[in-house]
Protein backbone atom coordinates (compact mmCIF):
# COMPACT_ATOMS: atom_id res chain seq x y z
CA UNK A 1 0.00 0.00 0.00
CA UNK A 2 1.10 3.84 -0.91
CA UNK A 3 2.65 5.69 2.13
CA UNK A 4 1.93 8.99 3.13
CA UNK A 5 4.91 10.55 2.03
CA UNK A 6 4.71 9.13 -1.52
CA UNK A 7 1.45 10.62 -1.07
CA UNK A 8 2.08 13.95 -0.61
CA UNK A 9 4.90 14.14 -3.04
CA UNK A 10 2.57 12.58 -5.58
CA UNK A 11 0.28 16.18 -4.99
CA UNK A 12 3.27 18.20 -5.13
CA UNK A 13 3.88 16.72 -8.00
CA UNK A 14 0.85 17.59 -9.93
CA UNK A 15 0.58 20.93 -8.38
CA UNK A 16 4.33 21.86 -10.41
CA UNK A 17 2.96 20.06 -13.66
CA UNK A 18 -0.74 22.16 -12.79
CA UNK A 19 0.80 25.62 -12.10
CA UNK A 20 3.55 25.15 -15.44
CA UNK A 21 0.14 25.35 -17.27
CA UNK A 22 0.83 21.68 -18.98
CA UNK A 23 -3.23 21.40 -19.10
CA UNK A 24 -4.67 25.06 -20.25
CA UNK A 25 -4.01 23.79 -23.97
CA UNK A 26 -7.10 22.51 -25.55
CA UNK A 27 -5.30 20.26 -28.07
CA UNK A 28 -3.26 18.31 -24.57
CA UNK A 29 -6.73 17.61 -23.18
CA UNK A 30 -8.37 16.22 -26.27
CA UNK A 31 -5.03 13.77 -27.02
CA UNK A 32 -5.64 12.66 -23.28
CA UNK A 33 -9.32 12.14 -23.59
CA UNK A 34 -8.09 10.08 -26.89
CA UNK A 35 -5.92 8.19 -24.75
CA UNK A 36 -8.20 7.25 -22.12
CA UNK A 37 -10.60 6.04 -24.56
CA UNK A 38 -8.69 3.70 -26.27
CA UNK A 39 -6.93 2.61 -23.37
CA UNK A 40 -10.64 2.18 -21.99
CA UNK A 41 -11.21 0.13 -25.69
CA UNK A 42 -8.15 -2.32 -24.65
CA UNK A 43 -8.58 -2.73 -21.18
CA UNK A 44 -12.36 -3.88 -21.65
CA UNK A 45 -11.87 -7.91 -21.33
CA UNK A 46 -10.02 -6.90 -17.31
CA UNK A 47 -12.54 -4.56 -16.65
CA UNK A 48 -15.52 -7.10 -17.20
CA UNK A 49 -13.56 -10.06 -15.72
CA UNK A 50 -12.84 -7.78 -12.51
CA UNK A 51 -16.82 -6.48 -12.46
CA UNK A 52 -17.50 -9.98 -12.69
CA UNK A 53 -15.30 -10.92 -9.84
CA UNK A 54 -16.63 -7.97 -7.35
CA UNK A 55 -20.29 -7.87 -8.51
CA UNK A 56 -20.72 -10.73 -11.00
CA UNK A 57 -21.71 -8.48 -13.74
CA UNK A 58 -22.72 -10.01 -17.13
CA UNK A 59 -21.00 -8.53 -19.43
CA UNK A 60 -23.91 -7.07 -21.19
CA UNK A 61 -24.79 -4.97 -18.40
CA UNK A 62 -20.94 -4.09 -16.97
CA UNK A 63 -20.58 -2.57 -21.29
CA UNK A 64 -24.67 -1.32 -20.66
CA UNK A 65 -23.75 0.69 -17.19
CA UNK A 66 -20.25 1.27 -17.15
CA UNK A 67 -17.64 0.80 -20.04
CA UNK A 68 -20.56 1.66 -22.71
CA UNK A 69 -21.43 5.07 -20.92
CA UNK A 70 -17.77 5.84 -20.71
CA UNK A 71 -17.19 5.26 -24.36
CA UNK A 72 -20.05 7.16 -25.18
CA UNK A 73 -19.60 10.33 -22.70
CA UNK A 74 -15.51 10.98 -23.98
CA UNK A 75 -16.84 10.96 -27.51
CA UNK A 76 -19.10 13.24 -26.62
CA UNK A 77 -16.70 15.50 -24.85
CA UNK A 78 -14.53 15.10 -27.76
CA UNK A 79 -17.14 16.21 -29.84
CA UNK A 80 -17.46 19.32 -28.11
CA UNK A 81 -15.29 20.48 -26.34
CA UNK A 82 -13.48 23.20 -28.24
CA UNK A 83 -16.93 24.64 -28.69
CA UNK A 84 -17.39 24.98 -24.38
CA UNK A 85 -13.87 25.96 -23.57
CA UNK A 86 -14.37 29.21 -25.84
CA UNK A 87 -14.74 31.97 -23.47
CA UNK A 88 -18.55 32.45 -23.68
CA UNK A 89 -19.79 36.01 -24.22
CA UNK A 90 -22.48 37.81 -22.40
CA UNK A 91 -24.32 40.81 -22.56
CA UNK A 92 -22.30 44.40 -20.99
CA UNK A 93 -24.98 46.02 -18.80
CA UNK A 94 -25.03 49.82 -19.47
CA UNK A 95 -23.50 51.14 -16.88
CA UNK A 96 -20.37 49.52 -18.15
CA UNK A 97 -20.40 50.97 -21.49
CA UNK A 98 -18.45 50.89 -23.34
CA UNK A 99 -16.73 47.21 -22.75
CA UNK A 100 -17.86 43.86 -23.68
CA UNK A 101 -18.41 41.12 -21.18
CA UNK A 102 -17.57 37.11 -21.15
CA UNK A 103 -17.36 34.02 -18.87
CA UNK A 104 -13.92 32.41 -19.17
CA UNK A 105 -13.76 28.95 -17.91
CA UNK A 106 -10.30 28.23 -16.23
CA UNK A 107 -9.62 24.82 -14.46
CA UNK A 108 -9.39 24.44 -10.55
CA UNK A 109 -6.29 23.08 -10.19
CA UNK A 110 -5.26 19.44 -8.65
CA UNK A 111 -8.49 17.61 -8.26
CA UNK A 112 -9.46 14.61 -5.78
CA UNK A 113 -12.44 12.11 -7.20
CA UNK A 114 -13.76 9.59 -4.79
CA UNK A 115 -15.76 6.91 -5.72
CA UNK A 116 -18.52 4.09 -4.53
CA UNK A 117 -18.28 0.45 -5.09
CA UNK A 118 -21.55 -0.02 -6.96
CA UNK A 119 -20.29 1.20 -10.36
CA UNK A 120 -16.99 0.94 -9.84
CA UNK A 121 -15.78 2.02 -13.04
CA UNK A 122 -18.05 4.28 -14.33
CA UNK A 123 -18.32 6.44 -11.16
CA UNK A 124 -14.82 7.29 -10.86
CA UNK A 125 -14.11 7.26 -14.87
CA UNK A 126 -17.06 9.44 -15.74
CA UNK A 127 -15.84 12.84 -13.29
CA UNK A 128 -12.42 12.47 -14.67
CA UNK A 129 -13.50 12.49 -18.27
CA UNK A 130 -14.46 16.14 -16.97
CA UNK A 131 -11.72 17.25 -15.16
CA UNK A 132 -9.81 16.33 -18.21
CA UNK A 133 -11.88 18.19 -20.17
CA UNK A 134 -11.71 21.18 -18.21
CA UNK A 135 -8.08 20.94 -17.78
CA UNK A 136 -7.07 19.52 -14.28
CA UNK A 137 -5.04 17.20 -12.67
CA UNK A 138 -6.24 14.55 -10.82
CA UNK A 139 -5.96 11.94 -8.05
CA UNK A 140 -8.52 8.89 -8.08
CA UNK A 141 -9.65 7.09 -4.88
CA UNK A 142 -11.31 3.81 -6.47
CA UNK A 143 -13.98 2.04 -3.49
CA UNK A 144 -11.52 -0.48 -1.98
CA UNK A 145 -14.47 -2.70 -2.20
CA UNK A 146 -14.64 -3.25 -5.02
CA UNK A 147 -11.00 -4.37 -5.18
CA UNK A 148 -10.32 -6.09 -8.69
CA UNK A 149 -11.74 -3.16 -10.73
CA UNK A 150 -9.42 -0.80 -8.66
CA UNK A 151 -6.82 -3.10 -9.02
CA UNK A 152 -7.61 -3.41 -12.78
CA UNK A 153 -8.52 0.96 -12.92
CA UNK A 154 -4.73 1.45 -11.56
CA UNK A 155 -3.09 -0.95 -14.02
CA UNK A 156 -5.00 1.41 -17.19
CA UNK A 157 -4.38 4.98 -15.41
CA UNK A 158 -0.76 4.28 -14.69
CA UNK A 159 -0.07 3.35 -18.15
CA UNK A 160 -1.42 5.88 -19.97
CA UNK A 161 -0.70 8.88 -17.39
CA UNK A 162 2.13 10.10 -15.48
CA UNK A 163 1.55 10.27 -11.41
CA UNK A 164 2.03 14.37 -12.04
CA UNK A 165 -0.70 14.89 -14.77
CA UNK A 166 -3.30 11.70 -13.09
CA UNK A 167 -3.14 9.03 -11.02
CA UNK A 168 -5.03 6.14 -8.94
CA UNK A 169 -4.58 6.09 -5.24
CA UNK A 170 -5.87 2.62 -3.98
CA UNK A 171 -6.73 2.16 0.09
CA UNK A 172 -9.58 2.15 2.40
CA UNK A 173 -10.85 4.97 5.07
CA UNK A 174 -7.53 5.45 6.66
CA UNK A 175 -6.05 6.61 3.05
CA UNK A 176 -9.52 8.33 2.39
CA UNK A 177 -9.37 10.65 5.98
CA UNK A 178 -5.45 11.16 4.98
CA UNK A 179 -6.37 12.69 1.15
CA UNK A 180 -9.58 14.57 2.63
CA UNK A 181 -6.97 16.48 5.10
CA UNK A 182 -4.81 17.59 2.00
CA UNK A 183 -5.46 20.95 0.56
CA UNK A 184 -6.92 20.01 -3.02
CA UNK A 185 -8.60 22.93 -5.23
CA UNK A 186 -11.64 20.54 -6.18
CA UNK A 187 -13.24 17.68 -4.56
CA UNK A 188 -15.63 15.42 -6.63
CA UNK A 189 -17.36 12.62 -4.40
CA UNK A 190 -19.97 9.68 -4.74
CA UNK A 191 -21.15 7.96 -1.94
CA UNK A 192 -23.03 7.61 0.92
CA UNK A 193 -24.77 10.80 2.79
CA UNK A 194 -22.75 9.56 6.19
CA UNK A 195 -19.07 10.16 4.13
CA UNK A 196 -20.88 13.00 2.06
CA UNK A 197 -20.73 14.97 5.18
CA UNK A 198 -17.31 14.02 6.17
CA UNK A 199 -16.16 15.34 2.76
CA UNK A 200 -18.24 18.53 3.23
CA UNK A 201 -16.90 19.19 6.33
CA UNK A 202 -12.96 18.58 4.98
CA UNK A 203 -14.18 21.00 2.37
CA UNK A 204 -14.71 24.00 4.54
CA UNK A 205 -10.67 23.77 6.03
CA UNK A 206 -9.72 25.23 2.84
CA UNK A 207 -12.99 26.22 1.48
CA UNK A 208 -12.59 23.95 -1.31
CA UNK A 209 -15.25 23.66 -3.68
CA UNK A 210 -17.03 20.46 -4.25
CA UNK A 211 -19.33 18.02 -5.77
CA UNK A 212 -21.54 15.41 -3.54
CA UNK A 213 -23.23 13.11 -5.99
CA UNK A 214 -25.00 11.35 -2.96
CA UNK A 215 -28.17 8.22 -2.27
CA UNK A 216 -31.38 8.32 -1.34
CA UNK A 217 -34.82 6.76 -1.08
CA UNK A 218 -36.42 7.43 -4.76
CA UNK A 219 -40.35 6.80 -4.68
CA UNK A 220 -41.93 5.08 -7.67
CA UNK A 221 -45.55 5.79 -8.38
CA UNK A 222 -48.20 4.16 -10.44
CA UNK A 223 -51.81 6.05 -10.72
CA UNK A 224 -54.67 4.27 -11.65
CA UNK A 225 -54.67 5.15 -15.33
CA UNK A 226 -50.99 3.64 -16.12
CA UNK A 227 -49.75 1.09 -18.45
CA UNK A 228 -49.16 -1.22 -16.00
CA UNK A 229 -47.81 -4.16 -18.30
CA UNK A 230 -45.24 -1.35 -19.81
CA UNK A 231 -44.91 0.14 -15.81
CA UNK A 232 -44.01 -3.42 -14.55
CA UNK A 233 -41.50 -3.99 -16.94
CA UNK A 234 -39.53 -0.92 -16.52
CA UNK A 235 -39.72 -0.72 -12.76
CA UNK A 236 -38.43 -4.74 -12.79
CA UNK A 237 -35.40 -3.79 -14.52
CA UNK A 238 -34.35 -0.68 -12.67
CA UNK A 239 -34.73 -2.00 -9.83
CA UNK A 240 -32.95 -5.36 -10.21
CA UNK A 241 -29.88 -4.20 -12.40
CA UNK A 242 -26.91 -4.46 -10.06
CA UNK A 243 -29.48 -6.58 -8.03
CA UNK A 244 -30.41 -3.34 -6.88
CA UNK A 245 -27.45 -1.73 -6.26
CA UNK A 246 -27.87 1.34 -8.01
CA UNK A 247 -28.00 5.21 -6.42
CA UNK A 248 -31.16 6.09 -8.50
CA UNK A 249 -33.11 2.78 -8.45
CA UNK A 250 -36.59 2.73 -7.86
CA UNK A 251 -36.43 2.17 -3.53
CA UNK A 252 -39.71 1.57 -2.61
CA UNK A 253 -43.44 1.56 -5.17
CA UNK A 254 -46.62 3.73 -4.96
CA UNK A 255 -49.46 2.32 -6.22
CA UNK A 256 -52.57 3.59 -6.60
CA UNK A 257 -54.96 0.54 -4.43
CA UNK A 258 -57.59 -0.30 -7.64
CA UNK A 259 -54.12 -1.56 -9.81
CA UNK A 260 -52.07 -2.92 -7.51
CA UNK A 261 -52.80 -6.73 -7.71
CA UNK A 262 -52.59 -6.08 -11.43
CA UNK A 263 -49.32 -4.59 -11.58
CA UNK A 264 -47.88 -7.15 -8.68
CA UNK A 265 -48.58 -9.61 -10.93
CA UNK A 266 -46.76 -8.21 -14.08
CA UNK A 267 -43.92 -7.69 -11.42
CA UNK A 268 -43.71 -11.52 -10.81
CA UNK A 269 -44.14 -12.27 -14.82
CA UNK A 270 -41.37 -9.77 -15.52
CA UNK A 271 -39.20 -11.12 -12.81
CA UNK A 272 -39.24 -14.92 -13.89
CA UNK A 273 -38.88 -13.55 -17.77
CA UNK A 274 -35.42 -11.48 -17.23
CA UNK A 275 -33.96 -13.64 -14.66
CA UNK A 276 -35.88 -17.16 -14.45
CA UNK A 277 -37.81 -19.84 -12.46
CA UNK A 278 -34.62 -19.47 -9.80
CA UNK A 279 -32.62 -15.70 -10.34
CA UNK A 280 -30.43 -17.00 -7.67
CA UNK A 281 -29.04 -18.93 -10.77
CA UNK A 282 -29.32 -16.60 -13.54
CA UNK A 283 -26.20 -15.71 -14.94
CA UNK A 284 -27.54 -12.33 -15.54
CA UNK A 285 -28.12 -11.76 -12.06
CA UNK A 286 -25.39 -9.46 -10.30
CA UNK A 287 -24.75 -10.78 -6.34
CA UNK A 288 -24.54 -8.14 -3.15
CA UNK A 289 -21.07 -6.29 -2.95
CA UNK A 290 -20.14 -8.47 0.75
CA UNK A 291 -21.32 -9.82 3.85
CA UNK A 292 -21.97 -7.30 5.68
CA UNK A 293 -25.02 -5.76 3.15
CA UNK A 294 -25.89 -9.13 2.57
CA UNK A 295 -26.49 -9.32 6.47
CA UNK A 296 -28.11 -5.56 6.50
CA UNK A 297 -30.46 -6.57 3.72
CA UNK A 298 -31.45 -9.63 5.25
CA UNK A 299 -32.39 -7.98 8.17
CA UNK A 300 -34.54 -5.36 5.89
CA UNK A 301 -36.32 -8.63 4.95
CA UNK A 302 -37.84 -9.27 8.49
CA UNK A 303 -40.30 -6.86 8.48
CA UNK A 304 -43.54 -7.25 5.90
CA UNK A 305 -44.80 -9.97 3.83
CA UNK A 306 -42.80 -11.41 1.40
CA UNK A 307 -45.35 -11.91 -1.84
CA UNK A 308 -42.30 -12.67 -4.64
CA UNK A 309 -38.69 -13.93 -4.11
CA UNK A 310 -37.18 -13.87 -0.55
CA UNK A 311 -34.57 -16.66 -1.62
CA UNK A 312 -30.85 -16.33 -0.30
CA UNK A 313 -27.65 -17.73 -1.32
CA UNK A 314 -25.01 -16.96 1.55
CA UNK A 315 -21.95 -18.70 -0.47
CA UNK A 316 -22.91 -16.87 -3.18
CA UNK A 317 -23.94 -13.51 -1.84
CA UNK A 318 -26.73 -13.46 -3.78
CA UNK A 319 -30.44 -12.28 -2.70
CA UNK A 320 -33.48 -13.10 -5.08
CA UNK A 321 -35.51 -10.27 -6.53
CA UNK A 322 -38.14 -9.60 -3.61
CA UNK A 323 -41.36 -8.14 -3.49
CA UNK A 324 -42.99 -7.16 0.00
CA UNK A 325 -46.23 -6.20 1.12
CA UNK A 326 -48.06 -4.95 3.97
CA UNK A 327 -44.91 -2.63 4.85
CA UNK A 328 -45.44 0.26 7.15
CA UNK A 329 -43.73 3.90 7.38
CA UNK A 330 -41.82 2.51 10.48
CA UNK A 331 -39.90 -0.81 9.40
CA UNK A 332 -36.74 -0.16 9.50
CA UNK A 333 -36.72 -1.01 4.92
CA UNK A 334 -38.46 2.78 5.16
CA UNK A 335 -36.21 4.12 7.27
CA UNK A 336 -32.91 3.64 4.81
CA UNK A 337 -32.21 3.44 1.28
CA UNK A 338 -32.28 -0.25 0.58
CA UNK A 339 -29.65 -0.50 -1.90
CA UNK A 340 -30.62 -3.89 -3.03
CA UNK A 341 -33.27 -5.87 -4.94
CA UNK A 342 -35.42 -5.65 -2.15
CA UNK A 343 -39.20 -3.61 -3.51
CA UNK A 344 -41.55 -2.77 -0.56
CA UNK A 345 -45.39 -1.77 -2.09
CA UNK A 346 -47.28 0.45 -0.81
CA UNK A 347 -50.82 1.38 -1.59
CA UNK A 348 -52.14 5.14 -1.51
CA UNK A 349 -55.86 5.88 -2.39
CA UNK A 350 -55.54 9.82 -3.56
CA UNK A 351 -52.66 12.02 -4.62
CA UNK A 352 -52.32 13.63 -1.36
CA UNK A 353 -50.96 10.32 -0.40
CA UNK A 354 -48.56 10.43 -2.08
CA UNK A 355 -46.75 13.41 -0.90
CA UNK A 356 -47.37 12.48 2.84
CA UNK A 357 -45.87 9.50 2.21
CA UNK A 358 -42.72 10.88 0.50
CA UNK A 359 -42.38 13.73 2.80
CA UNK A 360 -40.94 11.14 5.61
CA UNK A 361 -37.90 10.77 2.86
CA UNK A 362 -38.16 14.23 1.48
CA UNK A 363 -35.29 15.17 -1.28
CA UNK A 364 -34.79 11.66 -3.00
CA UNK A 365 -32.19 11.43 -5.95
CA UNK A 366 -34.86 10.99 -7.96
CA UNK A 367 -38.84 9.68 -8.88
CA UNK A 368 -40.58 7.62 -11.46
CA UNK A 369 -44.13 8.14 -12.32
CA UNK A 370 -46.08 6.24 -14.19
CA UNK A 371 -49.35 7.52 -15.54
CA UNK A 372 -51.59 8.27 -18.62
CA UNK A 373 -53.13 11.38 -16.66
CA UNK A 374 -51.32 14.67 -17.97
CA UNK A 375 -52.95 16.54 -14.73
CA UNK A 376 -51.28 14.56 -11.86
CA UNK A 377 -48.03 14.61 -14.07
CA UNK A 378 -47.81 18.57 -13.59
CA UNK A 379 -49.03 18.61 -10.59
CA UNK A 380 -46.23 15.57 -9.15
CA UNK A 381 -43.30 17.05 -11.10
CA UNK A 382 -44.29 20.57 -9.93
CA UNK A 383 -44.68 19.68 -6.01
CA UNK A 384 -42.13 16.63 -5.53
CA UNK A 385 -38.65 18.32 -5.18
CA UNK A 386 -35.84 15.30 -6.38
CA UNK A 387 -32.54 15.46 -8.36
CA UNK A 388 -34.44 14.66 -11.03
CA UNK A 389 -37.27 12.12 -12.87
CA UNK A 390 -38.49 9.96 -15.69
CA UNK A 391 -41.96 9.68 -16.37
CA UNK A 392 -42.81 6.77 -18.06
CA UNK A 393 -39.72 4.80 -17.31
CA UNK A 394 -36.94 4.23 -14.69
CA UNK A 395 -33.25 5.32 -14.74
CA UNK A 396 -33.24 6.79 -18.15
CA UNK A 397 -33.12 10.61 -17.40
CA UNK A 398 -29.32 9.63 -15.93
CA UNK A 399 -28.38 8.10 -19.22
CA UNK A 400 -27.22 10.83 -22.33
CA UNK A 401 -24.88 13.47 -21.90
CA UNK A 402 -28.12 16.19 -22.13
CA UNK A 403 -29.31 16.09 -18.49
CA UNK A 404 -27.35 17.37 -15.94
CA UNK A 405 -27.50 14.57 -13.28
CA UNK A 406 -27.37 15.11 -9.41
CA UNK A 407 -29.35 15.38 -6.44
CA UNK A 408 -30.66 18.05 -4.11
CA UNK A 409 -29.91 18.34 -0.10
CA UNK A 410 -29.10 14.91 1.16
CA UNK A 411 -29.29 13.20 -2.10
CA UNK A 412 -26.42 15.74 -3.61
CA UNK A 413 -25.10 19.02 -4.37
CA UNK A 414 -23.73 20.01 -7.85
CA UNK A 415 -24.45 18.27 -11.59
CA UNK A 416 -22.05 16.45 -14.20
CA UNK A 417 -22.54 14.56 -17.25
CA UNK A 418 -22.27 16.06 -20.27
CA UNK A 419 -21.06 20.07 -20.94
CA UNK A 420 -22.18 20.10 -16.79
CA UNK A 421 -19.19 18.16 -16.46
CA UNK A 422 -17.00 20.60 -18.01
CA UNK A 423 -18.35 23.13 -15.94
CA UNK A 424 -18.21 21.37 -12.40
CA UNK A 425 -14.42 20.95 -12.36
CA UNK A 426 -14.36 24.67 -14.19
CA UNK A 427 -13.76 28.11 -12.11
CA UNK A 428 -16.19 30.17 -14.52
CA UNK A 429 -13.99 33.48 -14.18
CA UNK A 430 -16.51 36.64 -14.87
CA UNK A 431 -14.33 39.16 -17.51
CA UNK A 432 -15.40 42.53 -17.99
CA UNK A 433 -13.13 44.59 -20.41
CA UNK A 434 -13.16 48.37 -20.57
CA UNK A 435 -13.06 50.69 -23.58
CA UNK A 436 -11.33 53.47 -22.70
CA UNK A 437 -12.52 56.12 -25.46
CA UNK A 438 -15.41 57.34 -22.98
CA UNK A 439 -15.65 57.18 -19.09
CA UNK A 440 -18.31 58.28 -17.39
CA UNK A 441 -17.95 60.75 -14.53
CA UNK A 442 -20.91 59.56 -13.14
CA UNK A 443 -19.60 57.54 -10.19
CA UNK A 444 -16.74 59.94 -9.22
CA UNK A 445 -16.87 62.30 -6.42
CA UNK A 446 -17.82 65.20 -5.70
CA UNK A 447 -21.38 63.31 -6.10
CA UNK A 448 -22.87 67.05 -5.74
CA UNK A 449 -26.53 66.52 -7.80
CA UNK A 450 -25.26 63.36 -9.44
CA UNK A 451 -27.82 60.97 -7.20
CA UNK A 452 -30.65 61.53 -9.86
CA UNK A 453 -28.83 60.43 -12.60
CA UNK A 454 -27.77 57.14 -10.85
CA UNK A 455 -31.28 56.54 -10.50
CA UNK A 456 -31.64 57.01 -13.87
CA UNK A 457 -28.82 53.84 -14.42
CA UNK A 458 -29.90 51.94 -11.11
CA UNK A 459 -33.36 51.62 -11.12
P1 LIG B 1 -19.40 5.20 1.03
O1 LIG B 1 -19.80 6.59 1.32
O2 LIG B 1 -19.34 4.22 2.16
O3 LIG B 1 -17.96 5.17 0.34
C1 LIG B 1 -17.60 6.03 -0.72
C2 LIG B 1 -16.11 6.31 -0.63
O4 LIG B 1 -15.83 6.94 0.61
C3 LIG B 1 -15.24 5.07 -0.73
O5 LIG B 1 -14.18 5.32 -1.64
C4 LIG B 1 -14.71 4.87 0.70
O6 LIG B 1 -13.37 4.44 0.70
C5 LIG B 1 -14.79 6.26 1.30
N1 LIG B 1 -15.12 6.25 2.75
C6 LIG B 1 -15.92 5.37 3.40
N2 LIG B 1 -16.01 5.69 4.70
C7 LIG B 1 -15.24 6.78 4.90
C8 LIG B 1 -14.92 7.60 6.03
N3 LIG B 1 -15.41 7.33 7.23
N4 LIG B 1 -14.10 8.65 5.85
C9 LIG B 1 -13.59 8.94 4.64
N5 LIG B 1 -13.85 8.20 3.54
C10 LIG B 1 -14.67 7.14 3.66
O7 LIG B 1 -20.40 4.71 -0.12
P2 LIG B 1 -20.49 3.28 -0.76
O8 LIG B 1 -21.01 2.30 0.23
O9 LIG B 1 -19.23 2.96 -1.47
O10 LIG B 1 -21.60 3.55 -1.89
C11 LIG B 1 -22.97 3.49 -1.65
C12 LIG B 1 -23.59 4.86 -1.50
O11 LIG B 1 -23.22 5.67 -2.60
C13 LIG B 1 -25.11 4.81 -1.53
O12 LIG B 1 -25.61 5.67 -0.57
C14 LIG B 1 -25.46 5.30 -2.92
O13 LIG B 1 -26.74 5.88 -3.03
C15 LIG B 1 -24.38 6.29 -3.16
N6 LIG B 1 -24.21 6.49 -4.60
C16 LIG B 1 -24.58 7.66 -5.15
C17 LIG B 1 -24.46 7.84 -6.52
C18 LIG B 1 -24.87 9.11 -7.20
O14 LIG B 1 -24.47 9.29 -8.34
N7 LIG B 1 -25.62 9.98 -6.58
C19 LIG B 1 -23.94 6.81 -7.29
C20 LIG B 1 -23.57 5.62 -6.67
C21 LIG B 1 -23.70 5.46 -5.33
Amino acid sequence: MINKSKILEIINKQKEFFNNGNTLNINFRLEQLKILRKAVIEFQPQIFDALDKDLNKSNFESYETEVGLILDEIRFCIKHLKKWAKPKKVKTSLVNQPGKSSIYYEPYGISLIISPWNYPFQLLISPLIGAISAGNCTILKPSELAENTSIIIKQMISKIFNDEYITVIEGGIEINKFLLEQQWDFIFFTGSIQVGKIVMSACSKYLTPFILELGGKNPTIVTNNANLDIAAKKITWGKFINAGQTCNAPDYLLVHKSVKLKLINYLKKYITEFYGKNPLDSIDYPKIINKNHFERLSNLMKKGNIIFGGYLDQEKNKISPTLLDNITLNDPIMKEEIFGPLLPIIEFQNIEDIFNIIKNNPNPLCFYLFTNNKKIEKEIVKRLKAGGCTINDTIMHIVGPYIPFGGINTSGIGRYHGKASFKAFSNQKGILKKFNFFDNPLRYPPYKDKLKYLKWFLK
